[in-house]
């Protein structure tokens, strides 16, 4: 990967940063919201699961989009955290922040039927 590419993938990763630590900012009002109306409440409480559950996958992507930008830091940018390979500059394009090669990303979704983050944890504890 050249110099401008790598530049451009940084400036891609900050902005993607930047971008969810807002939005998780902002969203934690929303998830500890009550309301004293019963009928209200049970609302609310739909409300706050999905905010909840939007905030865990944001905050995941958070942590996937921070950990690039290490790698790109350690220069092991593109580089697949399971077997070592580089990943496709396609799949880079499409998601910067991936830590997999394809193959080893269909591989953790495969084998972890419910979420492809406990995989992504897994790695993580284990480097
Ligand atoms: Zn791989």
């Amino acid at each position: 990967m050249t110099k401008t590419e790598l530049q451009k993938f940084k400036d891609i990763l900050l902005a993607k940063q930047g971008e969810l630590a807002q939005v998780l900012r902002n969203r934690e009002g929303i998830a500890i919201e009550k309301s004293p109306d019963a009928l209200d409440e049970v609302q609310h409480a739909a409300e706050r699961e999905l905010a909840i559950r939007n905030l865990d996958r944001e905050s995941q992507l958070l942590r996937n989009v921070r950990s690039a930008l290490r790698r790109m830091e350690e220069g092991a940018f593109g580089v697949c955290l399971h077997c070592d390979q580089d990943i496709s500059p396609k799949r880079i394009a499409a998601v910067p922040w991936t830590a997999y090669c394809i193959q080893c990303q269909e591989a953790a979704d495969r084998s972890q039927v419910d979420s492809s983050e406990s995989f992504d944890e897994l790695l993580v504890n284990a480097a």
